[in-house]
């Protein structure tokens, strides 16, 4: 075991943070750049994801490294899915029967602040902001970075290179572009867009809406959310068509076009956002898109992780917490492993690639359900039998949002599987008239999980063809 290696990871987001900071526990010698300003000294633009919903996959990393304590005073629990109408009518969708499950609201750069102050403290571990990764010689374990201010070019060498760099991963575009290896690698882009908007804290820095809830308001092709933050105020998200469509971001040209829009679609949000027409204006239209690749390990010495390898659309509230499992996967991998990197590499994109295929086809799925089935009466009677399912038969039962949510030692691509197969039993049966009032709960339950059995026997015949 030789815990000196030199290890070079670019990008020092979320996975890149956490990555250095597990790494540095474990002895390595780290280096991570990052081509932005330190964030903890200047702060960065408006309008990208200040706050983002952190679960157990997430929590679960946090605690890895020691940090489940400190991650909680930046979370704000939030229970269910508040449902807001286009009267202004109000209902909750809890994300669990079960007690105590609940997602958080975190904010985007506290969490990364944490995360790079831990790191920060280990004396193995050097960060370095400011410089911009420009191209690698991923054969010699190379990368040459410009610094922001001088434009002076500078490389860093390692005896491994760890890509964390994000959904437009140039360590990724650079094995791609220059053919280095057979990469397989694909973008879809979502039809939709989204902005980011604001409703302000009361004076007294109270909330305006309740905050132990994620809000939606469904209107079948777009959708607004909004998710609390601890200062009192809610980023809002508007994910709307980008230009096709009876609404999209082309169309809202005007102060007033935007104004009629939230008022016909959003009145009771438009009511709480007093800026809405200078924020929709100055903050920015960010793109959403599955970026899928593969393999993830480059001549066995580089590494991709996180959005790098496998960034989704933000439909499950995923994204960032399947970065993290990364990093706790191959931490597992490390310790079975310790110093075959090779080995190391391979089983960790192995085990891990077909989960990252899993929750990009979910989250895509959830597209679907935030904005159109949230408000339609079959998935409403469905969601009202899952949560009595839950919680009077905890054991038994688990809705596909808990599998995935809830359930961090199941793996995504398990979870799809069963939580898909569980959805078609109860929406067929929900259909088919035959989840009648004179059944029993318990009854009903067992008819569910019969059908499901069917399902995903069906399935099993289907793929072993
Ligand atoms: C609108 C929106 C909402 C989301 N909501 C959620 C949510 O609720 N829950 C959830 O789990 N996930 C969510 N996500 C997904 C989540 O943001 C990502 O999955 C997560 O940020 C991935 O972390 P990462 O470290 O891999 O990438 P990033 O966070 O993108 O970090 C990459 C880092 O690399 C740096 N970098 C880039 N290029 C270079 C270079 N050339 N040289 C050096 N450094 C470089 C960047 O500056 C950045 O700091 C959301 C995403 C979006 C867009």
């Amino acid at each position: 075991m030789n815990q000196k290696e030199n290890i070079l990871i670019i990008g020092a987001g979320l996975c890149g943070s956490l990555l250095a900071l597990r790494l540095g526990q474990r002895g390595y010698q780290v280096k991570l750049v990052e081509k932005r300003p330190d964030l903890r000294k200047v702060e960065q633009d408006a309008g990208r994801s200040i706050n983002l919903a952190f679960s157990d996959r997430g929590v679960r990393a946090l605690q890895m490294v020691g940090l489940e304590n400190e991650v909680k005073k930046l979370c704000l629990p939030m229970l269910g899915r508040m449902i807001h109408d286009n009267q202004g009518n109000t209902f909750m969708s809890p994300y669990s029967g079960k007690n105590e499950k609940y997602i958080n609201s975190i904010s985007r750069p506290g969490l990364n602040m944490l995360l790079l102050d831990a790191a920060e403290k280990l004396p193995n571990v050097q960060l370095i902001f400011n410089q911009s990764c420009e191209s690698v010689d991923l054969k010699n374990t190379m990368a040459t970075f410009t610094d922001y201010h001088t434009k002076e070019k500078t490389t860093h060498t390692a005896n491994y290179i760890f890509g964390t760099d994000g959904a437009g991963s140039v360590i990724r575009n650079n094995v791609f572009n220059n053919k280095l290896i057979r990469l397989s690698f694909s973008i879809d882009w979502l039809t939709h867009s989204y902005k980011e908007l604001t409703i302000p804290a009361l004076e007294n820095g109270g909330f305006k809406a309740d905050s132990k809830a994620l809000h939606i308001w469904p209107r079948g092709e777009n959708m607004l959310i909004a998710l609390p933050n601890l200062d009192g105020s809610f980023t809002v998200t508007l994910f709307l068509s980008h230009e096709t469509g009876a609404d999209s971001f082309q169309k809202l040209d005007s102060p007033e076009k935007v104004l009629e829009y939230f008022e016909r679609e959003y009145p009771d949000a438009k009511a709480l956002m007093p800026n809405l027409v200078e924020e929709f204006f100055e903050n920015p239209t960010g793109p959403l898109g599955t970026v899928k690749c593969y393999p993830w390990s480059i001549f066995n010495k580089t590494l991709l992780l996180g959005d790098a390898a496998h960034a989704i659309v933000p439909f499950y509230g995923q994204g960032m917490n399947a970065s993290f499992e990364d990093v706790v996967v191959l931490d597992k991998y490390i310790e079975k492993y310790e110093g075959d990197w090779k080995t190391i590499f391979s089983e960790f994109q192995k085990e891990r690639k077909i989960d990252a295929d899993a929750i990009a086809d979910l989250a895509i799925d959830n597209f679907y359900e935030m904005k159109e089935h949230t408000a339609n009466p079959l998935f409403q009677e469905k969601r009202k039998l899952e949560i009595a399912f839950e919680e009077n038969y905890p054991e038994r039962y688990n809705s596909k949002y808990s599998l995935v949510t809830f359930n961090d030692n199941i793996p995504y691509s398990v979870a799809m599987r069963r939580g898909r197969a569980q959805d078609k039993a109860i929406l067929n049966l929900l259909d088919d008239n035959k989840l009648i009032s004179e059944m029993n709960l318990e009854e009903k339950l067992e008819l569910v999980l019969n059908e499901t059995k069917n399902i995903l026997h069906d399935d099993n015949v289907a793929k072993n063809l």
